[in-house]
């Protein structure tokens, strides 16, 4: 494939490693097609915790969470083979307790929406992306930086091809879908299930599914073969050692039953200037080649082919 023929994908993600827990398979294997991907993370997840608990008391790590979470994903970026930006705000943390303690000065979830939005804008015009990724209005789990995410990126989704919107940020480009990681549900825990089970092998996942509680239920528009990039997703989720337990629930389905009974990686697709026909295999459905979709990106007056939006405004 010639680099004039590349299309390009954003994939907006709150902290260092949720681009490995959510998509990334999907991200290896476009790059490997020759597009360019670039993962923007909104905060440097300088609130999480150490997760892994062989290094809760490194005292390497503890002096200095933030830089070690930057090198974990600089490994994980190389790993991916994704280009990778900061956005530049403060993790929130996520708030325990009952009452729920009020969040941290100063942190992403807090920042007024213009001056996120800007950011994701700037951004946006710089990269030009034809296709963008983020959550859904739950934040797909409830902490601050997830449902921040999705606010700013639709946000910025909305703003960034309006010339009126934020002048000072760069030429307008219109992205022309933005979809929902939808990689965690619950058929795909039942099938893990069932696949050890079936395997006379322990589940971790029966006490989950008994306490799983109702969500909205989703409407899944396009799944992604991508099982050959499950190694390099683990990998790369690996490489945020502070973040995650090798020994945890997420390795314990062995990679080969993964690629057998959960091939896939799931979109929701919510806002889209070309139409939307499910089940789609490929993110960049209905854009034709580089030439057509830059086009688009740049023509006035675009109309809205597709509203899969819970919330619409
Ligand atoms: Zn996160």
């Amino acid at each position: 494939m010639q680099v004039a023929d590349r299309l390009r994908l954003m994939a907006v993600h709150a902290h260092p490693d949720d681009e490995s827990s959510k998509g990334a398979a999907t991200m290896a294997k476009y790059v490997d097609e020759g597009h360019d991907v670039l993962v923007v993370s909104c905060t440097g997840g300088e609130r999480g915790d150490i997760l892994n608990p062989k290094l809760v008391d490194d005292i390497h790590i503890l002096r200095d969470l933030p830089r070690v979470r930057r090198e974990e994903m600089a490994r994980a970026q190389a790993i991916l083979g994704v280009q990778h930006t900061w956005l530049g705000f403060v993790d929130s943390g996520l708030p325990e307790g009952d009452p729920l303690p009020p969040l941290p000065d100063g942190c992403f979830a807090l920042e007024p929406l213009d001056v996120t939005t800007e950011a994701l804008v700037r951004e946006v015009r710089r990269f030009r992306p034809h296709v963008m990724t983020t959550y859904d209005e739950n934040g797909g789990y409830p902490h601050p930086d997830h449902i921040m995410c999705h606010t700013v990126s639709m946000a910025a989704f909305a703003a960034a091809g309006d010339p009126a919107a934020y002048p000072h940020a760069g030429e307008p480009w219109q992205p022309l879908k933005i979809y929902y990681n939808q990689t965690f549900s619950r058929e795909r825990i039942v099938a893990f299930h069932e696949a050890l089970t079936a395997l006379e092998e322990e589940s971790p996942y029966a006490e989950w599914l008994e306490h799983w509680q109702d969500r909205t239920p989703r409407t899944v528009t396009t799944s992604i073969h991508c099982a050959d990039y499950y190694d390099r997703r683990d990998q790369a989720l690996l490489a945020h050692a502070t973040q995650i337990d090798p020994d945890g629930t997420f390795f314990r389905v062995p990679r080969e039953v993964q690629q057998r009974v959960w091939p896939t990686e799931e979109y929701e697709a919510a806002l889209s200037y070309v139409p939307v026909v499910p089940i789609e295999d490929d993110l960049f459905a209905g854009l034709g080649d580089v030439a057509s979709a830059d086009a688009l990106a740049t023509k006035a007056g675009l109309e809205l082919a597709y509203d899969g939006r819970k919330d619409p405004a």
